[in-house]
């Protein structure tokens, strides 16, 4: 027997009507690409996506079509994204920090028929316009007024394409399950791989995030992704904000921390996200500039892990609260958080901070698992760790153009590729990526905890540690230093008294090198691939 309940899709556009009708003059505030503010509201956004969903129809698009966006957090970024899927075709994100070649092959592997792009990103395009296979039309977000010469195939400036539709037009109706967003992963191996969102998972993803204990929005709120919508759905707060109907503020293509602290102050947010990078420039700034940030209450920090010292700076100096998020784009992405559960209430302030440092619990929607190589459970005692393992209604079961390949296991789970421990209060801790874990003599040693420990070493900036190899170990760790300006770099032995209380006698590196820089992937990672390569050969002297 079925119940008796309305059946009610959930589908993207739901959200941006509800936010019209409920919040209609709710502020969403951008800083533009073109240089000034810009102040607009849900309820204007939603008529422009209604003539987003029109204009694009008119040029033949149709459901299941790919619609690629290059662009920064803006409100036409937004309203793009309402108006792609409000006719049942897909927002394609595409991430400008990829190489340009990874763009194109992207783009043409998406088969996307239409790309908007911000004027940022027009040089990128010419250079990569003969090579892209599919795109009949390029929409440059912008006015004409802006609109420079391109060259590109039947190029228009943003609104004078939306003037050519009047609004008069209802959103297409269709199975809550239709794709709504894809989005590539970074592929620091092989080609990149495509992540195709639902309207449904989109939908349950942002309630979930909206629990009070995972990023909790509320109608007060003054929201700010500084996490660009190209990075695994901007995180999704473009769609949660909306739905609970707080204030969207958008920094467009100024990311930097005077920047950063610039919009914040002016549009008094209250609650941003973003990569521990970010979060470190801004406090850069605002040391050097001895300038705070009043407005600013909650922070969420993720996409790689938060180091304790940008946690505690915030929390104590600032009084933000740090939420440490982990996730994935093929989660969505949010996968936990950081969890103020009963069970560790009166933990004292250093206690505390090192379980903030861990990668937290999963919303309800989210399961999760560790196993061994075999597939088999391993206890949550938060020291044995495994292959991290997960399973949900917004996590994918394959890759775009790869329907056919099994991704999950046998019970549904999806393998994350990170290396985990879960302890007896569901807080997961992520040890590793699978693939950069240094195994050595059948026992892992964890890359991610010698990292962390070395950049406590007074004057060191960045820490990598990769496997070389060793003819008895089979593998040992190899630490990679970058040092401060000026700083003087320690030895192996100095760094190794350093790291002696910190990590297992065993794990301690087998030799250090200094250098210039460390490689970073598309989405600020550091590039193991590349630093196994560089040093391939590299065995310890002596
Ligand atoms: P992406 O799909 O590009 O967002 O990358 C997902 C991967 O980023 C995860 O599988 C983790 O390896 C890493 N990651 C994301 N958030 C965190 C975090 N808070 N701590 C450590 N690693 C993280």
């Amino acid at each position: 027997m079925f119940g008796l309940m309305q059946d009610w899709p959930l589908l993207m556009h739901k959200v941006l009507d509800h936010a019209a009708i409920q919040h209609p003059g709710r502020e969403i505030i951008s800083r533009s690409v073109e240089g000034p503010f810009h102040h607009t509201n849900y309820h204007d956004v939603r008529l422009r996506a209604l003539r987003v969903s029109q204009r694009l129809q008119r040029d033949g698009i149709k459901l299941g079509d790919r619609i690629a966006t290059l662009a920064w957090n803006t409100w036409r970024h937004v309203e793009a994204w309402y108006g792609i899927t409000g006719i049942g075709a897909l927002y394609h994100t595409v991430n400008p920090r990829l190489f340009p070649d990874q763009i194109a092959w992207i783009l043409n592997h998406a088969g996307s028929r239409v790309l908007m792009l911000d004027l940022t990103f027009i040089p990128l395009i010419q250079q990569l316009a003969p090579k892209l296979e599919h795109i009949e039309r390029f929409i440059i977000l912008t006015d004409g007024a802006h609109l420079p010469e391109t060259g590109l195939r039947n190029a228009v400036a943003y609104e004078d394409w939306l003037a050519e539709a009047d609004g008069d037009f209802a959103w297409a109706s269709f199975d809550e399950r239709t794709a709504a967003g894809l989005c590539y992963t970074s592929g620091t191996t092989g080609d990149p791989k495509g992540v195709v969102y639902s309207h449904r998972s989109n939908i349950l993803h942002a309630l979930a995030c909206n629990q009070v204990d995972c990023l909790g929005l509320g109608v007060a709120d003054r929201v700010m992704p500084v996490v660009p919508m190209f990075h695994a759905n901007g995180w999704s707060l473009p769609i949660s904000a909306p739905m609970a109907g707080a204030t969207l503020i958008l920094p467009g293509a100024k990311l930097d921390g005077a920047s950063v602290h610039e919009i914040i102050t002016l549009a008094r947010v209250n609650f941003s996200a973003a990569v521990p990078t970010v979060w470190m420039m801004l406090l850069q700034h605002m040391e050097a500039t001895n300038t705070r940030i009043d407005t600013l209450k909650r922070v969420v920090i993720g996409g790689s892990a938060c180091p304790a010292p940008i946690t505690q700076t915030y929390q104590e100096k600032y009084g933000v609260r740090v939420i440490h998020a982990w996730g994935m784009t093929e989660m969505s992405p949010v996968g936990t958080t950081y969890q103020r559960k009963p069970e560790i209430s009166g933990l004292d302030a250093e206690a505390a901070l090192a379980l903030q440092a861990k990668q937290g619990c999963p919303p309800f929607t989210v399961e999760m698992k560790i196993t061994d190589d075999e597939g088999r459970d391993l206890p949550w005692n938060g020291e044995v760790f495994g292959r991290l393992k997960v399973r949900g209604p917004a996590i994918a079961r394959n890759y775009f153009r790869h329907e056919d390949e099994a991704v999950l296991d046998e019970d549904g789970f999806f393998d994350t590729g990170d290396v985990a421990t879960i302890d007896a209060n569901g807080f997961m801790e992520v040890t590793d990526r699978s693939k950069d874990v240094i195994k050595s003599g059948g026992e892992w040693i964890s890359s991610i905890a010698l990292e962390n420990a070395a950049v406590g070493y007074p004057g060191v900036a960045e820490a990598a540690v990769v496997a070389m190899h060793d003819p008895k170990w089979d593998e040992r760790p190899l630490m990679i230093l970058v040092m401060k300006p000026g700083a003087a770099a320690p030895d192996l032995a100095a760094m190794n008294t350093f790291l002696a209380d910190k990590v297992a006698k065993w794990w301690l590196p087998d030799d250090l090198v200094v250098v210039d820089e460390i490689p970073h992937t598309a989405t600020g990672k550091i590039l193991k691939t590349k630093l196994r390569e560089t040093f391939k050969d590299h065995r310890p002297k002596g």
